[in-house]
């Protein structure tokens, strides 16, 4: 059986594109285009066929099968030989039994699926593999494509880093200045992009970035290529696999350009036309409130969508204000009775450093689902026995910044108040003062 795949406008569906074509939106209609995939060949095999051989793919030595993406590459990008494919084994990401979280709250079934634990530390591995790799494709095909550029809240420009590095292709970021983290900042740096440092906000990169990749035949990567999406829909076939191909009842997400919950839905989606399964959980996007076009937009039915002037939040890779995929992931919403809900800062560091004191390393934005996962329950929305799964998008690691200021209750600019703190006890190396520094911790370890 042979599977193909190609660029779909999302408005006029007739109209159809090579996946090795340079091109984001419809040319006759301006509408963003989606990876649509023939389906007839993909349901030619039975749900229970594939199970079985993306169980037999997943975490093996056959390159690029046992990396999470490809393993699912006849659903994924079949365009692409194997030896094109420029993979550093994503996904395989622990989804981690938050069991004492879970307990604390309520919902003995709670679930953290850790997309940020992978090779540059946020979920955007999964997408970043699919849209270098095509690149690497065409590029060995004689396409002339001098770079590939994206802009970025500080992680989709280091994943782009890190591939176009591994396959020796240019690479150039647009941040903005200030609005990353140190470690993210570095990372683009240290993998030898060009990395420009813009003075204006992630908007601003955005509409230059556009503008640059237009005039000079660069290739964009930001996530209005779908290429991405493609990559990044198999986190939703994952944590189903994880779950022996059960499918949750509940996915919170933390959205901020929307591409993400627009490529879980459509991994669902996918999953249940071939067989794989036969119910689609419920989807939470959570926004900061600081930067929530979507959640205004929710709360009035999504009959309007106001772009905004994000503000200033912790949880800097969702401080977009005029979202990309706004349109798909209010259509997603409407297929898996979603639902959007905010946190504040103070809710979200908070709710972050909660999670970390049951053993996770939260960043800011799974500090953002961890909140609206605490509203959901305090509403009813989520019930005690549901299965419920947190996407955490990043490494805690990333924003190392932020916890320490959360620790010294620092953050009070921004708003918080820190109702988890924990500080390093400074003591003289004698023996009595170390013992009774002990034991008063420990004591008050036990009132808590
Ligand atoms: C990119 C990113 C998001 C938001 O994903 P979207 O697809 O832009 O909605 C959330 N968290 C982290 C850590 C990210 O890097």
């Amino acid at each position: 059986m042979s599977y193909h795949a190609w660029f779909q406008c999302t408005q006029c569906p007739d109209t159809r594109y090579a996946l090795n074509e340079v091109i984001y939106h419809c040319r006759s209609c301006g509408g963003l285009l989606s990876v649509a995939h023939d389906m007839e060949a993909l349901r030619h095999r039975s749900g229970s066929a594939w199970i079985n051989l993306f169980d037999q793919r997943y975490m093996r030595n056959t390159y690029p099968y046992g990396s999470g993406v490809w393993g699912k590459k006849e659903m994924v990008c079949p365009e692409v030989a194997d030896d094109n494919v420029v993979s550093m084994y994503e996904g395989g990401s622990n989804l981690f039994w938050a069991e004492r979280l879970g307990r604390e709250l309520g919902l003995p079934d709670l679930w953290v699926k850790q997309c940020g634990n992978s090779h540059t530390g946020s979920f955007k591995d999964l997408g970043m593999t699919v849209l270098v790799s095509m690149v690497n494709q065409m590029r060995a095909d004689g396409l002339q494509i001098p770079a590939v550029a994206c802009a970025s809240t500080g992680d989709t420009s280091a994943a782009l880093a890190a591939y176009c590095a591994a396959a020796d292709i240019p690479a150039i970021v647009f941040l903005p200045k200030d609005k990353v983290s140190v470690a993210q900042l570095i990372q683009p740096i240290a993998n030898g992009a060009i990395t420009l440092s813009l003075r204006t906000d992630f908007d601003g990169c955005m509409r230059l970035v556009r503008q640059i990749c237009d005039s000079e035949g660069i290739y964009l990567a930001n996530s209005m290529n779908s290429l991405r999406i493609e990559g990044q829909k198999t986190v939703a076939v994952e944590l189903v696999q994880q779950f022996d191909w059960q499918v949750p009842d509940w996915i919170i997400v933390p959205g901020g350009n929307l591409g993400n919950v627009s490529a879980l839905g459509k991994g669902f989606l996918e999953m249940q036309a071939m067989g794989i399964i036969d119910k689609l959980p419920r989807i939470a996007v959570g926004q900061a409130a600081n930067a929530n076009p979507l959640y205004l937009s929710y709360r009035k039915n999504f009959e309007h969508f106001e772009p905004q002037r994000a503000r200033a939040t912790l949880a800097s890779a969702i401080q977009i204000g005029d979202p990309v995929s706004r349109d798909r992931a209010i259509r997603t919403l409407r297929q898996f009775d979603g639902v959007v809900e905010q946190a504040t800062e103070d809710e979200l560091a908070n709710a972050s450093a909660r999670g970390d004191r049951t053993g996770l390393f939260t960043c800011p934005h799974t500090g953002v689902a961890l909140a609206v996962l605490i509203k959901l329950i305090e509403r009813g929305d989520i019930r005690r026995d549901d299965t419920t799964v947190v996407i955490s998008t990043a490494h805690g690691l990333k924003f190392p910044d932020i916890k320490v200021r959360y620790h010294q209750s620092d953050l009070a600019d921004m708003g918080v108040v820190s109702r988890y703190p924990n500080q390093p006890v400074e003591l003289d190396p004698d023996k009595d003062q170390v013992r009774s520094a002990i034991c008063r911790a420990l004591d008050d370890l036990a009132r808590t």
